[in-house]
């Protein structure tokens, strides 16, 4: 049934991005028959056993693998990651209060316009005056704000926190773009959400995972279809949740478990990121886009110091079966967004390609 002669591609776009082909097995066939059920993934009922087991089974692999407090819960809502930074201040922004935002990218941005129309935004932080290519360090969060918000990880620049801002007042983070790629500790935030179609699964789900203890302090009347807290205590069913990017979700954490969950990933995702920032910094004619101490692992950006080489260059990478790494069109050159399922070999690829570049250009 499965097609075994597709064509090799080595697929770096930022997202929706590559997943392991074992879950793209799976999940095709479960289309088909939802294990021997008889029945597809897509015509079964959100409240039926086989769904809320597949529910919960994301919900506690999402918890185990990123070593979450027992008592934090996890939801899977549609919207993406951009319906989360309204979210945010509607379910944590007191009627009258204040938040405290970084800036540090195009996400990070939208997140501060969105808290602005229901408050008060202290932006403590901004990378704004590069171009985003940095993460701001050293900064001070007022102790009277009711949250902290930042990007973990800047998927359009290139910037990542290698370390987390030490904060007064909880802890709100959008990891969108670097979630279990690397450990983390749960317990020192408030809220994580992501969008899932960057390292968790296909587009569609958004998963927020909370410490149900921070929620409900606002004093807004919130709508129940906003209402985190609401969400929670139905646990992610209040209505329909989009199925079937939660069960492919819950495949590729299943997948990231027997592949030596968020430490392996970390290992495997720190020796791509080795293998290509060494060629950009050894090969004379790249040229990294960022500060070398803020690099994001996920998505490494860099560019051709003589740009009017690129047509050349992208011939040969096309050639070589690479797909994805043009730019993000407000920064240009290029982006080789590594999540976790592309492999070393792919990486090496593009090495490859960029040193036969530097020797017929050199
Ligand atoms: C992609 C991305 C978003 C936007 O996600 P949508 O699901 O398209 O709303 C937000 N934040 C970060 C860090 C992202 O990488």
């Amino acid at each position: 049934m499965m097609n075994t002669t597709v064509k090799k591609v080595h697929n770096y776009s930022a997202g929706p991005c590559i997943l392991p082909k074992e879950v793209f097995e799976k999940a095709a066939a479960a289309v088909l028959d939802l294990d021997g059920s008889g029945l597809s993934i897509l015509e079964i009922s959100h409240r039926s056993k086989a769904f809320e087991e597949i529910m919960a089974k994301a919900q506690a692999l999402v918890k185990e693998l990123l070593g979450a407090p027992d008592h934090y819960q996890v939801v899977f809502l549609g919207g993406g990651a951009s319906l989360g930074f309204h979210l945010v201040p509607v379910n944590y922004l007191r009627e009258g209060g204040k938040a405290a935002y970084a800036n540090t990218g195009e996400w990070a941005g939208r997140a501060v316009k969105e808290a602005r129309s229901h408050g008060t935004v202290d932006v403590v932080a901004s990378s704004e005056d590069r171009n985003f290519n940095y993460i701001p360090k050293g900064f001070t969060i007022p102790n009277d704000a009711d949250y902290f918000h930042f990007t973990s990880n800047n998927t359009i620049f290139g910037t990542q926190y290698k370390a987390f801002p030490k904060s007064p007042v909880p802890v709100i983070c959008d990891m969108s773009s670097d979630i279990f790629s690397r450990q983390v500790d749960p317990s020192e935030f408030a809220l994580i959400y992501a969008g899932a179609q960057k390292n968790m699964g296909p587009a569609g789900a958004t998963m927020y995972l909370m410490d149900p203890e921070k929620l409900g302090h606002t004093g807004r009347k919130i709508s129940p279809i906003l209402d985190l807290k609401n969400h929670a205590a139905k646990d992610s069913m209040y209505n329909t949740p989009p199925v079937y990017a939660v069960y492919v979700s819950m495949l590729n954490l299943e997948w990231l478990k027997a592949n030596g969950g968020v430490r392996g990933a970390e290992e495997r995702n720190a020796a791509k990121a080795h293998a290509l920032y060494e060629a950009i910094d050894r090969l004379p004619l790249f040229t990294g886009t960022t500060e070398m101490e803020d690099r994001s692992t996920m998505n490494p950006t860099f560019v051709l110091k003589d740009a009017s080489l690129e047509p050349a260059f992208d011939a040969l990478w096309k050639e070589a079966g690479i797909s994805g790494i043009r730019g993000h069109r407000s920064v240009g050159g290029y982006r080789a967004s590594m999540y976790n399922a592309l492999p070393l070999e792919s990486v090496m690829v593009l090495v490859e390609v960029m040193e036969e570049f530097s020797k017929k250009n050199g």
